[in-house]
């Protein structure tokens, strides 16, 4: 890696072809072939547009809007539209934040301090809810109660029984990320009304392109602000409306629902601080990127690009049915296509799958699930998905001639008992030392075999031997 503060400053021309060079180590963002992480609707200029609109807003500062109206302006504009895509009426407003995490963190925060009193506030998700909101009960000193799902989705019965009286917040996912399956939302929220407790829909993930299945004809529940006893809503632009990164947008059904959220503070010798969200200072390039992003595509061109991805589900999902070997885990009904083994090795499938170049997300068993795979599509997958069928069996057939993983024995091992040492000298062993994460088999399969404290315990101490300063081999 070449030095981040050289003696003297270095052509703009090398430090890009630096940067391209860097990038070539990663992932391919578009064309289609990886079904995670990114979000790409492979539409010619579209990158082009987005950049330049972030390019004219990135040094502006959201801090306060009164010195930078346009990006008041903006958001404003996004608000609006989330509103109106979201079944919001004339009391919704919003936030845009810088991604989903940040819209739930600010979800549970408004609804722990809209009760002071509550002196342990605590959180009801059903377990197939989003890791954010435990992040967020984390960072929050919110309590969680996990309730058990029944078939995938959200057991309205068991949510309601979950609710005691220092419930502040039940939430549900429309879809989940996993299964990519919507929440018996409606239920739900009449439960919360009942009970007069505040009711998040998590659509991050789908809050973008469900309005656009549901009107290409897909049967799925009514899931948003429209829906009695929903009071807040969070829809990622960066996933389907195709944004490019930092932009979430957290929806109130009222002005009086959203105002715990903000934090004020004017007792110190500074400027008199008011933040609607977790940053203070906030880059206007995200924002002024998704306002040119959605104003580019348009009502009718997020309705086509659904139409795409609805196609593409649909050739993927039958893909996995025709294949021997693996079968659907999850009913293939938004953007998901959620696949577990039939008879051969996951791990083995998706290393063998990542080297005909599909890149799929492996997940651990859980709870009674057992090891899938996730594939999020997008409408880009359109113009390659006739090929995964082909590519699903050769790469079936070479993981049945591999054989599962066999892990040699290894020593019991507990969360208390990691120390950097020994990450440092299992990730030498699994071959990880040089940074090669193509063959991730027998990593992904020790890790399925230990409990989340211990998973947990093992990728922190993996991502914080990645995290080290480069020194070394300086050069300018
Ligand atoms: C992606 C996602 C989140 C978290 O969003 P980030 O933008 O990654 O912070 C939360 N909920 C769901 C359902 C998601 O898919």
């Amino acid at each position: 890696m070449t030095d981040a503060l050289p003696e003297k400053g270095v052509p703009g021309e090398q430090i890009l072809a630096e940067l391209r060079e860097l990038r070539a180590g990663d992932l391919p963002t578009h064309g289609g072939r990886l079904f995670a992480y990114v979000y790409d609707p492979a539409l010619d200029g579209l990158d082009d547009l987005a950049r330049a609109a972030h390019a004219t807003s990135a040094h502006v500062n959201g801090l306060d809007p009164t010195a930078f109206p346009s990006l008041l302006a903006m958001e404003n504009a996004l608000v609006a539209a989330a509103a109106r895509l979201l079944g919001g009426g004339p009391a919704t407003v919003g936030s845009v934040t810088s991604g989903g995490t940040e819209s739930l963190i600010l979800a549970v925060k408004a609804a722990r301090d809209a009760h002071p009193r509550i002196r342990s506030p605590r959180l009801v998700i059903p377990s197939s809810a989003h890791a954010a909101f435990a992040k967020a009960a984390h960072y929050l000193r919110v309590g969680l109660d996990v309730v058990p799902v029944q078939d995938l989705r959200a057991d309205p019965r068991a949510m309601a029984a979950a609710i005691t009286p220092d419930t502040v917040l039940i939430a549900a996912s429309a879809p989940s990320y996993a299964h990519g399956v919507v929440d018996p939302i409606p239920e739900i929220a009449a439960t919360a009304a009942e009970h007069g407790i505040r009711f998040h829909v998590d659509a991050c993930f789908g809050g973008w392109i469900l309005p656009y299945l549901r009107r290409l004809g897909a049967d799925l529940p009514h899931f948003d602000l429209a829906v009695p006893g929903v009071t807040s809503i969070s829809v990622d632009l960066h996933k389907y409306a195709y944004a490019p990164k930092g932009v979430s947008i957290l929806l109130h059904a009222s002005e009086e629902l959203r105002r715990p959220q903000y934090f004020a503070h004017a007792d110190w010798p500074g400027y008199t601080m008011i933040n609607p969200v977790i940053s203070s200072t906030r880059s206007g390039g995200p924002i002024a990127a998704a306002y040119a992003t959605l104003r580019s595509i348009g009502d009718a061109g997020y309705l086509a690009l659904a139409g795409k991805t609805r196609e593409s589900v649909r050739v993927l999902a039958a893909a996995v049915e025709a294949t021997d070997g693996v079968r659907l885990y999850a009913p293939a009904e938004t953007s998901v296509v959620c696949l577990a083994s039939d008879g051969v090795d996951l791990f083995v499938l998706a290393d063998e799958l990542a080297a005909r170049g599909w890149h799929t997300q492996p997940q651990m068993a859980h709870a009674g699930h057992p090891p899938s795979i996730h594939l999020t599509v997008t409408a880009a997958v359109h113009a390659t998905v006739e090929s995964f069928a082909p590519g699903l069996a050769a790469a079936v057939d070479a993981a049945r001639a591999r054989g599962p993983v066999q892990l040699p024995p290894l020593p019991p091992l507990t969360a208390e008992a990691v120390t950097p040492e020994l990450i440092a000298s299992l990730a030498e062993g699994l071959g990880l030392g040089a940074g090669d994460f193509t063959q991730m088999a027998t990593v992904n399969t020790i890790l399925n075999a230990a409990p989340p404290a211990l998973r947990e315990a093992l990728l922190t101490g993996f991502l914080s031997l990645l995290q080290r300063p480069t020194h070394g081999d300086v050069m300018t």
